[in-house]
């Protein structure tokens, strides 16, 4: 067995180029936009576009996918160097095309859809031509348990007719369709299988979109979502009868990695400016760069961030080598999500009153980062499992051994 972190030259060569580009097209891009919700819509519109045609000629658009589908054809372990590049701006991950939800979907569709739905759901997102969603989250019911969800799609002849509501589904709004969880099955099995997917097509009569909820960090884009009546296709099912929680796991591993890939990328930005600060600011006779107590939030963060990376990239080979992935994942997810509010937090502290302001990105990415402890897997459910993984290794094989990453140490 080999352990070895250097990158291939290619890669190197890939990394290197994503973070110009980033540096030389995406930020001043951004620049240019400024406050979304300020600029002409058609102009920022034409600058976003146009940052996605300069990507798809430099060769780097959908680094997720496979070659055949116009992709990068990148291995997830690369993905993670790809992506990490790629949110050191804001836009980075949209202009690659490889942004939540629609990274998600595009691997879900390319592992579940028919060849008939590929073409006319996955192609036009791979070519940057659509937008989509994944509706799963019900207002009434603990979206951390999918076994208790109210949306239900029965059958009809050679349709299925769908009535339920969702929300906080992201993108909704831009989206062309939607990949909606729906109870097909009264009494399956197993409570797992009660779900299926199905492709919405948007608009459709019957799905109706009611708000953008407002969040903390404003409104963004997560719609609440009145389902009557609502026909779609048999064709349109997604995977088979009952398998919607089956393809749904399948969907969070590598979209919760993704997430993962791009909050170190955050909190590699907070603890630079963490850096960057201590050193430029002065008080009680010394930078704050020489005072211990900095120095330990400052070694905290280094830490941290570094689990993380590790984290991370272990997960990713277990995912590109075919092996099972589903604690790695959580315990990454979950690691991550709390790290990026920690960092931010103490970068923050570093900051005083400037940290506070809106001056630096700093606040706002702190109001970002609170939902990565939730969303995609609380984290209480991702501890739950955790723990359930590591009791029943030790059980099975009287050591814990297997469940805290199967290493060999
Ligand atoms: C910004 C954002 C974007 C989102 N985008 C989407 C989207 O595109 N599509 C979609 O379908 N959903 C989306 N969601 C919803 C998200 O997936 C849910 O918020 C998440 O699954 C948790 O469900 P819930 O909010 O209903 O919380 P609940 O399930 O009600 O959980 C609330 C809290 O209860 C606790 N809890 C739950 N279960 C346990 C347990 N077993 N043990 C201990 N404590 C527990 C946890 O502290 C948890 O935070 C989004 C959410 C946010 C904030």
């Amino acid at each position: 067995m080999s352990i070895d972190f250097t990158l291939t030259p290619e890669l190197e060569e890939i990394r290197l180029r994503v973070r110009a580009f980033i540096n030389d097209v995406v930020k001043p891009g951004e620049a240019r936009i400024g406050d979304p919700d300020e600029i002409d819509r058609d102009e920022y519109i034409r600058i976003l576009f146009g940052m996605r045609n300069q990507a798809r000629e430099a060769g780097l658009w959908l680094p997720h996918m496979p070659e055949e589908w116009g992709g990068m054809g990148l291995g997830h372990v690369e993905l993670a160097m790809v992506q990490a590049e790629a949110a050191k701006a804001y836009y980075g991950p949209f202009i690659l095309n490889c942004q939540a939800p629609d990274e998600g979907n595009m691997h879900t569709l390319l592992h579940w859809a028919t060849d008939e739905q590929k073409e006319k759901y996955l192609r036009p997102l791979c070519e940057g031509m659509a937008m989509s969603c994944f509706a799963m989250t019900e207002l009434e019911v603990a979206g951390s348990d999918p076994t208790l969800i109210r949306t239900t799609a029965i059958q009809d002849g050679e349709e299925w007719v769908i009535n339920g509501h969702k929300w906080f589904i992201s993108n909704a709004r831009r989206a062309s369709f939607a990949i909606l969880v729906a109870r097909t099955e009264d009494d399956p099995d197993l409570p797992q299988a009660a779900n299926t997917a199905f492709l919405v097509d948007i608009p459709s009569e019957g799905w109706n979109r009611v708000r953008e909820v407002e969040t903390m960090h404003g409104g963004t884009g997560h719609s609440e979502i009145v389902i009557e009546d609502l026909r779609v296709p048999a064709a349109n099912m997604l995977g088979g009868r009952g398998q919607g929680h089956l393809l749904g796991q399948y969907r969070l591993g590598p979209a919760r990695l993704a997430h993962c890939m791009r909050w170190i990328s955050q909190a590699e930005t907070a603890l630079d400016m963490m850096v960057d600060r201590s050193l430029n600011r002065y008080a009680h006779g010394s930078l704050l760069a020489e005072k211990q107590g900095i120095q330990w939030m400052i070694a905290d963060s280094t830490m941290e961030l570094y689990q993380s990376k590790l984290m991370v990239l272990h997960a990713a080979y277990r995912i590109d080598h075919g092996l099972d992935f589903k604690s790695e994942v959580s315990m990454a997810k979950h690691f991550v999500a709390n790290m990026l509010g920690r960092v931010i937090d103490r970068s923050i502290q570093v900051h005083g009153a400037l940290g506070y302001s809106t001056d630096t990105p700093l606040a706002h990415m702190y109001q970002h980062a609170r939902w990565a402890r939730f969303a995609d897997g609380a984290d209480e459910v991702h501890q739950m499992r955790i723990a359930q993984r590591t009791i029943a290794a030790y059980r099975d094989t009287g050591t814990t051994k297997v469940a805290t990453g199967d290493l060999p140490i």
